[in-house]
């Protein structure tokens, strides 16, 4: 192996998740020397496709794209490099127990009839639902291209009666109120609460959930608001551009790199040692790793004031998401919308949740230690849309379910991961009786799973809850928040920094900006 230990660099990235590419690339992209370290053999983090069984290829983690911001999009010219990205049509399809179904599609009118068979009322109710998310996002569209915004920013952003009344709404309610201000149809909530406990630990009647749920619908997919796409390759394909773009600019990625200390010398970062026993040297280091890893783990207690540690030791951490991949010998063949062959019900989200009651059901067994026995699912098929995925004939099916908590009360995931997994395959078989025949390769990634193969610790799928006390200026840790650390040089450009999880690339970029605005600013005054 090369000794590159005398090389130095304007900066160095730990870890190459979308954000760490994408602050990479900015940085590269305004003339700095950049080096990204992952310590995995693949880059992308949780952004990433795999080839679990040979002819399968499946987005691992995250499985469909909405966030990512135009922004990102544009600067890094991501599509020249390969970003491909479509809205799902229909965008859900969701079976319920008694045979009927729903399904949404982008067309607004379409939905609404779908709706009908459920509420007239509700099909009627559904614009005036969107006017009140549509103001919400546009009073909090300015506040996510920038650090975390102080209060007077969130002030100005919700001025006036309706403005505080917003305000309210996100950051006060739970995802179950708000839904009952405006539907009476149990499907109707039932499919659109699951957006407001994606990736936390929470049921749909915490209160603080409709900011959860603002979070997964604020993004736009082919000009369709709070649409999600598949990005043609699996989600693989966004960190490959990311990393493209970023390499075009100058960025050197290494791989089997992994950092275990932060070099600090008189309060300030200047370099990183790796498990192998290699250093470098920078000038700045940027962590996109989450801030518990990076804080208690690279830097180090002794480094950090005292109430940084107790918040960050305080971060709740733990997820309790399981995602479940198929290999499939054929569709999932569904009572409420029967047929083996590709159809609708195939080539969007397919929901499993039967009503709100069951979704806080399920969070109330995660809360004491249990999996879910009826757990929540958002299904894809994304070989029923794409070639090259599978091979002929066959499928990949992602699950994402919730909830399992990281500590099971009783038994280890290594006794009962098999049986986790078993449990939502069976559920799904409730609807589509076919599928646990079906099921020709299975691998379950529980909490410690994610904790183990995509490093992010407790496997919070964000780096940490979103939930309102969680963002904004408290993100990671009240006090602490933004990018910039108590160390000086060393800033977080992670899922754990405003504006939070997804692939979404805002803490990337935004990191970046403050690292050139503090080299343009040259050295800090007393
Ligand atoms: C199961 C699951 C499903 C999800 N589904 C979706 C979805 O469908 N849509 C969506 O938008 N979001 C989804 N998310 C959330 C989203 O994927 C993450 O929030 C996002 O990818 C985080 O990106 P990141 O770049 O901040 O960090 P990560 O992707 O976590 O990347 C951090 C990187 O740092 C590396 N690293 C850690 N420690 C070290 C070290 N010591 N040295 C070197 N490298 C290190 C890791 O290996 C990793 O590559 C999902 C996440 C999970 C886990």
């Amino acid at each position: 192996m090369a000794d590159r230990t005398n090389v130095r660099y304007d900066a160095i990235v730990v870890g190459s998740g979308h954000n760490g590419l994408i602050a990479a690339a900015y940085l590269a992209k305004s003339g700095k020397k950049v080096l990204v370290l992952e310590r995995r053999g693949v880059i992308g983090g949780a952004t990433v496709t795999e080839e679990p069984w040979p002819g399968y290829r499946i987005s691992t983690c995250s499985y469909v794209c909405q966030l990512l911001l135009p922004e990102v999009i544009r600067d890094l010219d991501l599509v020249r490099h390969g970003y491909d990205v479509r809205p799902l049509d229909p965008q859900y399809f969701i079976p319920f127990p008694d045979g009927r179904y729903m399904i949404s599609y982008l067309d607004g009118e379409k939905t609404a009839e779908q709706i009908a068979k459920f509420s007239r009322k509700d099909a009627a109710a559904y614009d005036a639902y969107w006017a009140m998310w549509d103001r919400v996002i546009a009073r909090m569209r300015p506040l996510l291209d920038r650090p975390a915004p102080a209060q007077e920013d969130i002030e100005r952003a919700f001025d006036g009666p309706e403005g505080e009344e917003d305000w309210r709404t996100l950051t006060k309610k739970s995802v179950a109120g708000v839904l009952d201000e405006y539907f009476e149809s149990g499907e109707l909530k039932a499919v659109l609460c699951v957006g407001g406990v994606i990736g936390t630990n929470a049921g749909p009647r915490t209160p603080g959930t409709a900011y959860v749920k603002y979070h997964h619908i604020m993004g736009k997919v082919g000009g369709y608001q709070g649409a999600w796409g598949f990005v043609r390759g699996g989600m693989g394909a966004v960190s490959g551009a990311i990393a493209s773009s970023a390499r075009g600019a100058g960025v050197e990625i290494l791989t089997h790199a992994e950092v275990t200390e932060i070099d600090i010398g008189d309060g300030a970062a200047r370099g990183v040692r790796l498990l192998d026993g290699r250093s470098f040297e920078a000038d700045v280091v940027l962590s996109g790793a989450d801030p518990y890893r990076t804080y208690l783990g690279m830097v180090g207690e002794k480094h950090l004031p005292g109430d940084l540690v107790e918040g960050v030791k305080g971060m709740r951490v733990e997820g309790s998401v399981v995602k479940v991949l198929l290999a499939l010998g054929e569709l999932p063949d569904f009572e409420a919308l029967p047929g083996k062959g590709i159809g609708p019900q195939h080539t969007g989200g397919i929901v499993i949740n039967p009503s709100v009651d069951s979704l806080q059901g399920a969070w109330e067994e995660c809360e004491r230690g249990k999996p879910s026995t009826k757990p929540f699912m958002d299904g894809y098929i994304q070989s029923a849309t794409e070639e090259g995925l599978a091979p002929p004939g066959k499928h990949t099916m992602s699950l994402f379910c919730q909830y399992a908590p990281y500590t099971l009360a009783e038994g280890t995931w290594e006794e009962r991961r098999e049986e986790i997994g078993r449990n939502i395959v069976n559920t799904l078989g409730e609807y589509a009786p076919n599928l646990p025949g079906a099921v020709e390769g299975m691998e379950v990634l529980g909490p410690p799973d994610i904790e183990a193969r995509i490093g992010i610790t407790g496997g919070n799928i964000f780096h940490g809850e979103i939930l309102p006390d969680g963002i904004f200026a408290g993100r990671p840790v009240p006090g602490y928040g933004g990018y910039r650390t108590p160390v000086e040089n060393l800033y977080l450009c992670g899922a754990g920094t405003w504006p939070g999880g997804a692939v979404f690339g805002a803490p990337g970029r935004n990191c970046a900006m403050e690292v050139l605005a503090t080299a343009r600013a040259g050295p800090r005054t007393v």
